[in-house]
């Protein structure tokens, strides 16, 4: 949780505690959150002489209209504005859908261990739709593949477009022809997803924007909640949470991410997911951070 939560949170429970008059007539408790834009306001008022003109304000914190008289504001001290932005949190979450990567022909990366990702990106799917069936059981979990089967990058996010699913989780493992590469990374959309529509002569409006962006952030919270829950059972590098060009991520109309587990190309990381207990492990991060991901409480 940063200054920022921490703050909101303490107001709401000072708002809910004391009615929202008293709050703003008491010199004890200055009102932060206050537009600079209602302060102006208020200011020009007063030395035009229009005296205790009741003005509405909309309180960004509680999303309701107070009256508050001009007296009353010109009586607290000047504070700093503070950009309230509304904090972007997962709704109730109903669907997920888990995507092993690669498949069929399409076999991924191959590692020191000779195993293609295609194989090792199902098992750890399946670990985590299990595992989840039975932490979230009202959840419907969906998986993209449950076999060795060849499925475009658009039909696996299709799917999840199509349900309609609350968050959209594709597995893969890394590979690099440096011999060094270790570690988990994860990508979100970033922007990429406007760049995909404009090349695809699409119009952006001010809503597809909005919602796209709100969407995309989303998938950047589920991203963060991957590396730290790695973060807490692995000792590798934590190689970062990335704005990735990828389809499942451009195209996605729902929060959507891409994990990169481990190197299968690293001597260590390559050899260890050969091992049940590795998989299961990183399975298991993969289930607390979705689970940290549904709970509005935790900022990760
Ligand atoms: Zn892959």
């Amino acid at each position: 949780m940063n200054a920022f939560h921490r703050h909101i949170r303490r107001m709401i429970s000072l708002l809910a505690g004391v009615s929202a008059l008293s709050l703003l007539s008491s010199s004890a408790f200055a009102d932060p959150v206050i537009h600079h834009h209602t302060r102006l306001e208020a200011q020009r008022e007063t030395s035009a002489g229009a005296g205790s003109v009741v003005k509405k304000t909309t309180d960004p914190v509680m999303n309701t209209q107070n009256s508050v008289t001009t007296q009353d504001k010109a009586a607290l001290p000047q504070l700093p504005d503070i950009t309230v932005e509304t904090p972007v949190l997962p709704g109730e979450i109903r669907t997920i859908v888990i995507d092993p990567g690669h498949g069929g022909t399409n076999a991924g990366a191959i590692g020191v261990a000779r195993i293609h990702e295609k194989y090792l990106t199902l098992q750890v799917a399946l670990i985590v739709a299990d595992r989840l069936r039975a932490k979230m059981p009202d959840v419907n979990i969906v998986l993209t593949r449950q076999r060795d089967e060849a499925l475009s990058l658009t039909e696996r996010i299709q799917m999840a477009n199509q349900i309609q699913a609350d968050l959209f989780v594709s597995l893969h493992f890394n590979s690099s022809t440096n011999p060094e590469a270790i570690g988990y990374e994860s990508f979100w959309a970033g922007d990429f997803w406007a760049a995909d529509m404009e090349k695809n002569g699409e119009t952006i409006d001010d809503q597809t924007r909005e919602t796209r962006t709100k969407t995309a952030k989303l998938g950047e919270r589920m991203a963060k909640c991957f590396n730290h829950a790695m973060h807490r059972r692995f000792d590798v590098l934590d190689r970062g949470v990335k704005p990735g060009d990828y389809t499942v991520l451009t195209r996605a109309a729902v929060p959507s991410v891409v994990l990169e587990l481990a190197f299968l190309s690293h001597a260590k990381e390559g050899i260890g997911v050969v091992s049940q207990s590795v998989r299961s492990k990183l399975a298991d991060a993969v289930v607390d951070a979705i689970v940290k991901y549904g709970n509005v409480d935790y900022i990760p």
